[in-house]
């Protein structure tokens, strides 16, 4: 006798690896054998085996029969006929997501999984460094210099008044404070107070040693008896007493206290509380991996010279939760916001991949940066650095800039008391220009006033400073600094291609005004015989919408125009770029932008006028084929993502970039933009499933996370993918909720995702067996097809692959294929994808 029992296959994903071990599961626990027979297939598995049920390739909907044959097959008929009924719909619930705070950078699933131990910081300078934790700023006792000693009772009272308004700013600090902030308060409230150090301190001083010695010696002593503490707790105050005596050492002889400078001779990363530029430039970058600061400013200089150096920096990091591993190494991973501490050898081996991946892509890149930007069918688009600096030029100009696109001046008259000379100013721009050898430079005259406050001019705070006393809109009442700026630009210009911009323009009067005043200064200077450049190009900035609609009158006057996005979103869509309650609103993508933007890119040119574009909008990697499409001349961005927005364009042509605008102009919401552009980005490029790029052969890879992470790499390296740590967390998704080894040494993850733009089987064949769930796999092959494109394909290659994997000679040829070639072409043929 036999049993039938009909079931219809529900799932929406169909019969595949987590269903199937279920029902080899439960069939398992009877002795009759059981056959899952599909009709629409035809194939016919074995139910004990969940490779030979995935074998049936049984999709959603799919008429199947269990046939059932055995002493026990009415009771197995009973248990299947109710998993059927009660359980197998619900078999493929909803898979889990990886769930994070908002605010937080998710930590990729392969990292999470070694646990690692962190602190947080807001990235400013994005990069991975490893090395040991250095504090600047010197809270270092012994680095403390002797300085005079007065006698017994100054030095006390100089002591006593230090302990005193301390002790006052920090309880007027008390009020206000909440959070972490607030526990430190209270923390150096209680310490300041203290009787005993009180009484330690002034049995210092009473022996002769002076504020300093007694400062010194009373604050070692308490370090050491916390550090010798076995409460890990009890050792993070030792932190404190640095912190606080530093503090009354600083009140006392001010910056002196932190000593000489810092010499670091081996990799290091520096923690500082604030951190002026001179005291950055004269850290020696050789061993500068990363940059911890503790203050939360995103915008200062030191934090700008960081970035333009590729330091990987970040700020808002919270001190007494790094300083504890001060003299260890550290990882600081500048694209999470990380500083892990303590990392063990695991942690140590995923960056390792990272570093290794990083290096593979940099190499992917260095031939564009010393080619010209262009579209494969020769289109050229000149892609240009944003600078604020001279010292960045160099930098800039390395990392692949054809010129530089903006050098905003207002960093060269802010943090100071006075404002810099002409001399200074004529110095700063022929340091840009000798670093540009013959490349042009664009700059823009002080764009400060409003939002950018310059103490010496003494501008009012206004209630809405975008709109208000800002850039050329301040020229008139301070003409001496403009004119200066204006000769020095003029003077510099004797020495190298520069050209003058000017910061919102919003009228055709101010151009008119702009103009006379350079054409007096150009007569100053000619009276003078001092040599400018006669022709030096006048552009003004392109940010204020009305401009937008008097292109034909501007270009009668200036010779370029470059857009500023950042201000023309906020001012065409009426939305403050700093104020986080509309910051929904501030989106470049809205199609009315675009339209804008088309409209004005042509009317400028229908004007015979130059136009670039240099807000933030242009260092956006998917946002490119409509910028380019755009017909802008030029798009300058900041220096680090050149060489990829060049190997980005190699591969676009003029012709699609142009329909990805017109398409864009025929979105209503700039969510459609956004995923117009995503399925632009997909379609280019139509790679064969499997390829060679896509295979590893012989890696030292030793668990399963590290296969996770070095095959969504290698998918990255192969250009089907630009997110493989969320193309892993899909991956993971799966495995969580079951494991892929399938048996014989071989295990299939797979995901179907939205960040794998091209469908993939990657290979990973193994010198040493791995543990995988619960078992050893040493041939891994990994499906990631696309979300959006791949339909039921997923189902249909695992399922073949699953039949094959059970063929002996299929498993045979496999692991003896010798070469990434061989691999290759023996899986296209068995699995039919040439
Ligand atoms: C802009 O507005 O896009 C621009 C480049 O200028 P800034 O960001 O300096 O205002
Ligand atoms: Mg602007």
């Amino acid at each position: 006798m036999t049993k039938s029992l009909a079931v219809k296959c529900l799932l929406p994903n169909g019969l595949h690896a987590r269903p199937a071990s279920r029902i080899e599961e439960l069939c398992n626990a009877f002795s009759a054998t059981m056959a899952w027979e599909n009709a629409r297939t035809g194939r016919t598995g074995n139910a004990k085996s969940a490779l030979s049920l995935i074998g049936t390739d049984t999709l959603v909907n799919d008429d199947c029969m269990l046939i059932i044959e055995g002493d026990d097959e009415l009771e197995a008929f009973e248990t299947m006929e109710r998993f059927f009924v009660e359980e197998f719909p619900h078999c493929d619930e909803a898979l889990p997501t990886v769930s994070v705070s908002p605010d937080d950078n998710p930590i990729p699933r392969s990292l999470s999984n070694l646990e690692p131990d962190f602190a947080r910081g807001s990235i400013v300078s994005e990069g991975i460094g490893v090395g040991k934790l250095v504090a600047l700023g010197g809270l270092d006792f012994d680095a403390v210099p002797d300085f005079d000693l007065l006698d017994n009772a100054t030095e006390q009272k100089r002591l006593d008044e230090a302990v005193s308004v301390l002790s006052k700013g920090m309880l007027a600090q008390q009020a206000t404070a909440t959070g972490p902030a607030a526990d430190i308060l209270s923390a150096h409230l209680s310490l300041i107070g203290d009787c005993e150090f009180q009484a330690d301190l002034a049995e210092g001083i009473q022996k002769g040693l002076g504020a300093v010695g007694a400062i010194k010696a009373t604050g070692l002593r308490y370090c050491e008896q916390m550090r010798a503490s076995s409460s890990a707790l009890i050792r993070e105050r030792e932190l404190d007493i640095r912190d606080l005596s530093f503090q009354i050492l600083d009140h006392i002889y001010g910056e002196a206290v932190y000593g000489a400078r810092i010499e670091l001779s081996e990799d290091s990363v520096c923690f500082a509380d604030d951190l002026t530029p001179s005291r950055f430039l004269e850290l020696d970058r050789t061993h500068l991996k990363a940059l911890l600061l503790g203050s939360g400013g995103t915008t200062s200089h030191t934090v700008i010279l960081a970035r333009s150096f590729g330091i990987p920096t970040l700020v808002a990091v919270p001190r007494d939760k790094v300083l504890v591993v001060a003299g260890e190494t550290v990882i600081v991973d500048a694209t999470l916001g990380l500083v892990i501490k303590q990392p063990s050898e695991p942690i140590c081996r995923y960056y390792d991949l990272e570093f290794a991946l990083r290096s593979t892509l940099d190499g992917q890149l260095v031939h564009y940066r010393s080619q010209p930007a262009v579209t494969e069918d020769g289109h050229k688009v000149e892609i240009a650095a944003n600078i604020a600096l001279p010292i960045e030029a160099k930098p800039a100009f390395a990392a692949g800039a054809e010129g530089i696109g903006l050098f905003r001046t207002e960093m060269l008259y802010m943090d100071r008391v006075s404002p810099p000379t002409e001399d200074e100013l004529y110095n700063a721009y022929v340091e840009a220009i000798e670093a540009a050898k013959g490349r042009p430079i664009i700059v823009r005259t002080i764009d400060v006033g409003g939002d950018k406050p310059v103490d010496y001019l003494e501008i009012p705070e206004e209630h809405n400073p975008f709109l208000g006393y800002r850039a050329v809109r301040i020229y008139a009442e301070f003409i001496d600094l403009f004119r200066g700026q204006l000769r020095s630009i003029l003077r510099a210009s004797a020495h190298g291609p520069l050209k003058i911009m000017i910061p919102m323009i919003s009228s055709f009067e101010e151009i008119l005004w702009v103009k006379e005043v350079l054409g007096e200064v150009k007569r100053d200077l000619r009276d003078s015989g001092i040599v400018f450049n006669e022709k030096i190009p006048f552009g003004i900035m392109l940010e204020v919408p009305s401009i937008a609609y008097i292109i034909d009158q501007c270009a009668q006057e200036v010779d370029f125009f470059s857009i500023g996005s950042n201000d023309l979103t906020q001012y065409l869509l009426a939305v403050d770029r700093d104020n986080d309650k509309v910051s929904k609103h501030y989106n470049s993508l809205n199609p009315a932008f675009i339209r804008a933007l088309d409209r004005i890119v042509q009317d400028a040119h229908a004007n015979d006028c130059w136009i670039g574009l240099c807000g933030e909008l242009g260092g956006k990697g998917s946002v490119l084929p409509l910028l380019v499409g755009l017909g802008l001349d030029e798009i300058s961005m900041s220096a680090p993502g050149i060489a990829a927005a060049k190997a980005r364009m190699a591969k676009l042509s003029l012709s699609e970039c142009r329909d990805v605008v017109e398409k864009a102009k025929a979105c209503r919401t700039a969510i459609e933009v956004d995923q117009m552009l995503a399925e632009f980005r997909m379609g280019v490029g139509d790679a064969p499933m499997v390829s060679q790029d896509c295979v590893v052969i012989g890696e030292d890879l030793r668990s399963k996370n590290e296969i996770v992470k070095r095959m969504t790499d290698q998918l990255m390296v192969a250009g089907r993918c630009r997110y493989p740590a969320r193309l892993a967390d899909d991956v993971w998704a799966r495995e969580d909720v079951f494991s892929t080894a399938l048996g014989f040494g071989f295990a299939i993850p797979h995901a179907k995702s939205e960040h794998i733009e091209q469908s993939s089987i990657s290979v990973a064949k193994l010198p040493k067996p791995v543990i995988w769930g619960d078992d050893e796999v040493d041939i891994v092959i990994m499906l990631t097809l696309n979300k959006y494109t791949a339909g039921d394909l997923h189902l249909n290659i695992f399922s073949r692959l699953a039949r094959k994997i059970m063929n002996e000679e299929f498993r045979a040829s496999l692991k003896s294929a010798p070469s990434v070639e061989a691999v290759t072409t023996f899986l296209q043929k068995e699995l039919e994808l040439s």
